[in-house]
């Protein structure tokens, strides 16, 4: 995927906001793509968790609201324990999460959820899905 940020600007409020909730530091991020290579779900991903790493790095909020890496991140943590830089990635993922529903921006709609889908799903994984997309 192309990578358009030319109408997107460094954000210092925006890394230390990602920075506060995650109790992470992503300018220490080297870009070694460990955590990519490390990630069971980065097929499923819009941009690599390494990608993702980057954006913070510059603050480009806008461009990660966007996407949809850290909807998908199972927070495994495998990325995490294998980082070289001692960064817990899936912190950053959750504070990405947060950013969203923090301002009352549901992932999933409960109410829009096919009644099929609901009766067929154990119902922790239902719990565990409304905790990590609703707000
Ligand atoms: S493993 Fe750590 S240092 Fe390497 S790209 Fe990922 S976050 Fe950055
Ligand atoms: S915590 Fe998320 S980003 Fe890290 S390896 Fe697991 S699924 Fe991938």
């Amino acid at each position: 995927m192309t990578l358009p940020i030319s109408d997107q600007s460094l954000s210092l409020s925006s890394i230390a906001e990602i920075n506060t909730l995650s109790g992470e530091n992503v300018k220490v991020c080297m870009q070694c793509a460990t955590c990519t290579g490390m990630c069971p779900m980065a097929q499923e991903m819009d941009f690599s968790p390494r990608k993702v790493m980057h954006f913070a790095q510059f603050g480009l909020i806008d461009k990660l609201l966007e996407i949809n890496t850290f909807w998908k991140c199972a927070s495994c943590h495998a990325c995490s324990v294998k980082c070289p830089r001692g960064i817990d990635i899936a912190k950053v993922m959750e504070a990405l999460r947060q950013q969203t529903l923090r301002k009352s921006k549901n992932h999933i709609e409960p109410s829009q959820m096919a009644k099929e889908t609901i009766t067929e799903l154990p119902q922790i994984a239902l719990v565990a899905g409304f905790r990590k997309f609703t707000s």
